[in-house]
């Protein structure tokens, strides 16, 4: 059982905070094997809407996966209260976002898609399902008057210990 904090980092445009949308958030991940060292080539996604309760531990996964090459069963879960915002306050700073706690192969990529909600500063705007799969968004805020926009994302993943 392995915890690995999902981080990224991103440039603001008059935007407060960017966060994902809720249970209905999709991480999608690709995943490499503990036990072989393979590599999956095709995204998956975990979402806490979609979970299944794990027999031995008080806990549930969230995305399991049989190995192709050592057919290990591997699994993984959200931890809910872990789940933050990417805030202002240290913008251009890689923030954690997310904790996964892996059992068997962790996440090596990650794809930020879409359902993300974006706060425009001074009360603007609130953008539900903003879309960051090019890596970077754009809008106008008609409260606040200005253009809003959350640029170069990049992300890592980390231990936690
Ligand atoms: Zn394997």
């Amino acid at each position: 059982m392995v915890k690995i904090a999902l981080k990224i980092k991103a440039t603001l445009q008059s935007i407060d905070e960017v966060k994902p949308s809720g249970q209905d958030f999709r991480w999608y991940l690709k995943f490499t094997c503990s036990s072989c060292g393979e590599k999956s080539e095709k995204w998956n996604y975990a979402s806490l809407s979609e979970s299944t309760p794990l027999q031995k531990r008080n806990a549930v996964t969230h995305f399991t996966s049989k190995c192709k090459l050592c057919s290990r069963e591997n699994s993984m879960s959200i931890l809910e209260d872990t789940v933050k915002s990417y805030k202002i306050e240290k913008e251009g700073e890689f923030q954690t976002i997310v904790v996964f706690d892996c059992r068997g192969f962790e996440p090596n990529d990650f794809s930020p898609r879409d359902g993300w909600i974006a706060k425009t500063e001074n009360h603007g705007t609130t953008f539900t399902d903003v879309d960051l799969s090019e890596g970077e968004w754009s809008n106008y805020c008609v409260k606040t008057k200005q253009v809003v926009g959350i640029y170069e994302v990049e992300h890592k993943f980390e231990r936690v210990k």
